[in-house]
């Protein structure tokens, strides 16, 4: 089955309410969701991002902007969150912090993601929502080191893991408090989408922190790259991945890694990005640290503590529950990643040196 066909029963659900429009993954979920016909409820942390929005979808080529609806509520707070699952059949809730430089104190990305992730799922299960869909990571599967680095939806990263990133942190204890919730409390179904990086086409000028990294390297601000794997998916897989899981009878109560192939460095990413972009091969970095000089450099720059800690290890992620319980066929992670540069050169956000 194609990527983008569209998921066996789609006519089953009722309003669909999306959390994270605003964001990298929201905006196509709601673009692909428009396109398809569903009723979607959008919430927005404050009036007036509607237009962001729209946007958003728009850039993702959705025509049918006339079945969209608005409500307002912040994960910090309790305020609107009834209203925004009024009459919901399914929520897929997509929002958490993701800043691209790590807060001063964790707990500004953890009582959100975990607060507001509880808010979400109890206001749906008191509003007789069917299923949420949530949206973790593999943050919350794949950060304690294992030795044959081998990860599947089996896998918990411990929270209390040494020097583990406060985002990392805020996903497994926001994932962990969700099911916990559900089992406590029954009544409401949850699945939930466990993604790897997401790469692949942009929308707006907020790049996601993840998309960030392929812009950094095709302006010449990550000459020398970390030595690192990392698993690579696609952002329209992963819309696809939720609407099935939105929808599937068998996913409910299960979560699903999302990762398009092998893990990929990030210098093989920049090699991928040279062969494809001459024009950028003199700012793309051709070089990587080593473990030792990683470990050395991350004792005053925290942003490597993360890819010193895992020492260079090849992680394998397995997508193979992904396609066999969801048929779900994501594409190759090459073509992704080239694809998130070409949509950054295309919307101006990126202009290589050497071209004009
Ligand atoms: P993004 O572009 O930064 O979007 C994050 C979204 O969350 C935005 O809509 C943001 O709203 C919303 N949000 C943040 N704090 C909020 C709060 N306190 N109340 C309400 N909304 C809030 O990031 P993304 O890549 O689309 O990420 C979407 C989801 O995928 C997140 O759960 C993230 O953890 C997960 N994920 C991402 C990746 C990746 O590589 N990008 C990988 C694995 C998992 P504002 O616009 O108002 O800030």
């Amino acid at each position: 089955m194609a990527a983008e066909t569209p998921v066996p029963g789609a006519s089953g659900a009722g309003i669909v309410l999306v959390t994270g429009a605003t964001g990298y993954v929201g905006g196509h979920l709601v673009a692909r969701l428009l396109s398809e016909g569903h009723r979607t409820r959008v919430t927005v942390r404050e009036p007036g991002r509607e237009t962001e929005v729209l946007a958003l979808v728009r850039q993702a080529g959705a025509d049918r902007e006339d079945l969209l609806e608005y409500a307002v509520a912040d994960l910090s707070a309790d305020t609107g969150w009834a209203a925004a699952v009024d009459g919901v059949s399914h929520v897929l809730h997509v929002a958490s912090p993701f800043p691209v430089t790590p807060p001063e104190n964790e707990d500004e990305l953890i009582l959100p993601a975990r607060d507001g992730a509880l808010r979400v799922i109890s206001a749906a299960r008191t509003a007789g929502v069917r299923r949420v869909v949530m949206t973790s990571s593999f943050a919350a599967v794949g950060y304690t080191v294992k030795p044959d680095a081998q990860y599947s939806e089996e896998d918990w990263t411990d929270p209390d893991t040494e020097g583990l990133p406060a985002y990392h942190k805020s996903k497994v204890l926001a994932e962990r408090a969700a099911w916990d919730f559900v089992e406590a409390n029954g009544g409401i179904e949850l699945a939930v989408v466990n993604p790897v990086g997401i790469f692949g086409p942009v929308l707006g000028p907020r790049l996601a922190a993840s998309v960030n990294i392929v812009r950094s390297m095709l302006t010449g601000r990550m000459p020398v790259v970390p030595l690192m794997y990392f698993g690579v998916v696609d952002v329209r897989d992963v819309v696809d991945l939720h609407l099935r899981a939105m929808l599937h009878p068998k996913a409910a109560g299960e979560r699903f890694l999302a990762v398009g192939g092998p893990s990929i460095s990030f210098l093989g990413m920049a090699e991928a990005l040279r062969a494809h972009l001459p024009a950028a091969a003199d700012v793309l970095p051709s070089s990587e640290l080593t473990v030792e000089e990683m470990r050395e450099a991350a004792k005053t720059e925290p942003a490597l503590r993360d890819a010193a800690g895992l020492g260079g290890r090849v992680p394998v992620i397995s997508n193979a529950k992904a396609r066999s319980v969801l048929d779900w066929e994501p594409r190759d992670v090459t073509r992704t990643v080239l694809d998130t540069a070409d949509s950054l050169i295309g919307l101006g956000l990126v202009t290589p040196v050497g071209k004009p």
